[in-house]
């Protein structure tokens, strides 16, 4: 059986929603997993902020003028009749609910419930499509399946437990359809997996049911060589191995879920990427054959925050790096740059809800400096350490003020820290030098 992801823009229209249904519809049976429509998710965090911020007005505003767009979605896809009715009530519902839920934003949960309609509504409004179109559909819902633990990882035995139970326990069907992104925790309270989301929640069902694939399909045909949205001549990436995935995921792509590839690469289920307005195009495939050696992408991740920790004492002083990793561990804080000197260590964090706390700690035995708005951009391939065209990377330095380089650390992936402001240009020179393989003297 396969999984099949949908994103925002995938069931961002009436005429999207018609091409997902010519694609899913072929006689076999799988899983669909959907996002919120587009633009959904952005304004429920919208609505919320205004909530908090007791903008009240506003956000019921922006909550009416969200329920005249499902009306018109409504009324587009459907012929007068029960199911239309059925699917009017469902909408008219969710919209009581988030009108009555502004009114409470400081109530237990208040941001996780009302992010996660986005996702009940398209899947509501799916399903019930399908069905008009005669199709053997059937909605799983989310919430009975997808929990995290406490270290807000997926609890693999729970989901694989109940999201069987639920599939056996009910009429079969050739379509099962489900809510991506949102999740219970492990006290039973709804939560969601992060924004971007439902693309980790198909590979964890792909992993949970061991599919044969799990088909991520976007607007996009694959992923490709750089960020298309800053840098324009990039293209589709055809094969690219779990590890450069991963990578390219972790450090930006925005294609996919930071966290997407793990679940399908322990349980070695491929993933495909393909762009629903074109499904014919060849997309990604990701697995665990060793790709070509060479670099395959240039990626970035933005909101990174370095830190240097300079103490005199480090002077051979064995413990010093242990003492700094503590404190991130007692912080949960992960690190993901890191280079050292013999007096200093700077580093980046990409999480900063404890970085009061933690210079407070560190200041104990070292002086802090902190500068935030960076982003790491990085090169990632195959062996690319000792690849004859990595010199390339390197002329970047005469062009971009650089605060850090990791290199070394691992043999797919090569990365800098620059400020922020000059990503877009850092993204553009890569491409410049790395693809084009363009010199400059
Ligand atoms: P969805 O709503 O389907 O989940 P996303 O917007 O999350 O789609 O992801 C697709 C978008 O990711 C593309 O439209 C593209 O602008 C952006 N993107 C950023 N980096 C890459 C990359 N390296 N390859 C492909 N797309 C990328
Ligand atoms: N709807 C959620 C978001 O916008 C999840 C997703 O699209 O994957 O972040
Ligand atoms: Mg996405």
């Amino acid at each position: 059986m396969n999984v099949l992801k949908f994103g925002g823009t995938s069931v961002g229209s009436v005429a999207n929603m018609h091409m997902v249904k010519d694609i899913i519809v072929d006689g076999k049976v799988k899983i669909v997993v959907l996002s919120a429509m587009s633009g959904t998710t952005n304004a429920l965090v919208e609505i919320c902020r205004l909530a908090v911020s007791n903008q009240l007005e506003k956000a019921r505003f922006y909550v009416s003028n969200l329920h005249h767009d499902y009306k018109n979605v409504v009324d587009e896809m459907f012929e007068e009749s029960a199911l239309k009715k059925e699917v009017s009530n469902y909408v008219s519902l969710i919209f009581q609910e988030l009108e009555s839920l502004i009114l409470m934003p400081s109530a237990f949960l208040f941001y996780n419930t009302m992010v996660s309609k986005g996702e009940l509504l398209s899947t509501f409004i799916f399903t019930c499509f399908l069905k008009s179109q005669h199709v053997n559909v059937r909605l799983l819902p989310a919430l009975a399946f997808m929990r995290i633990d406490k270290d807000g990882e997926p609890d693999a035995f729970y989901i694989k437990q109940n999201l069987e139970r639920l599939i056996d326990g009910g009429l079969p069907a050739t379509i099962y359809i489900t809510q991506g992104f949102i999740c219970l925790n492990n006290t039973g309270d709804i939560s969601n997996l992060e924004r971007g989301g439902s693309d980790y929640s198909a590979t964890i069902i792909g992993a949970a049911l061991g599919a044969s694939e799990v088909q991520i399909w976007t607007d996009i045909d694959g992923l490709h060589t750089n960020d298309p949205r800053f840098v324009t001549d990039t293209h589709a990436i055809s094969n690219l191995s779990f590890d450069e995935a991963a990578e390219l995921a972790y450090f930006g792509a925005k294609i996919l879920h930071p966290q997407t590839v793990m679940p399908a690469q322990r349980a070695n289920i491929p993933v495909r990427l393909k762009n629903t307005m074109c499904p014919e195009s060849y997309g990604t495939l990701i697995n665990s054959n060793a790709s070509e050696k060479g670099i395959k992408a240039i990626a970035a991740k933005d909101a990174i925050t370095a830190i240097k920790i300079k103490s005199a004492r480090m002077l051979q002083s064995y413990g010093f790096l242990k003492k700094v990793f503590e404190i991130f561990e007692k912080y949960e804080t992960s690190i993901d740059m890191i280079t050292t000197s013999e007096i200093a260590i700077s580093l980046t964090v990409d999480r900063t809800h404890f970085l009061t706390a933690i210079v407070l700690e560190l200041e104990q035995f070292s002086t802090v400096e902190i500068d935030q708005d960076q982003s790491i951009v990085c090169l990632v391939g195959n062996q690319i350490v000792k690849h004859k065209d990595t010199f390339r990377f390197f002329q970047i330095l005469q062009d971009i003020s650089v605060r850090m380089i990791s290199y070394g650390g691992s043999n797919n992936n090569i990365s800098i820290l620059v400020h922020s402001q000059d990503k877009i240009k850092t993204l553009q020179l890569l491409n410049t030098y790395v693809f084009r393989r363009v010199n400059v003297s």
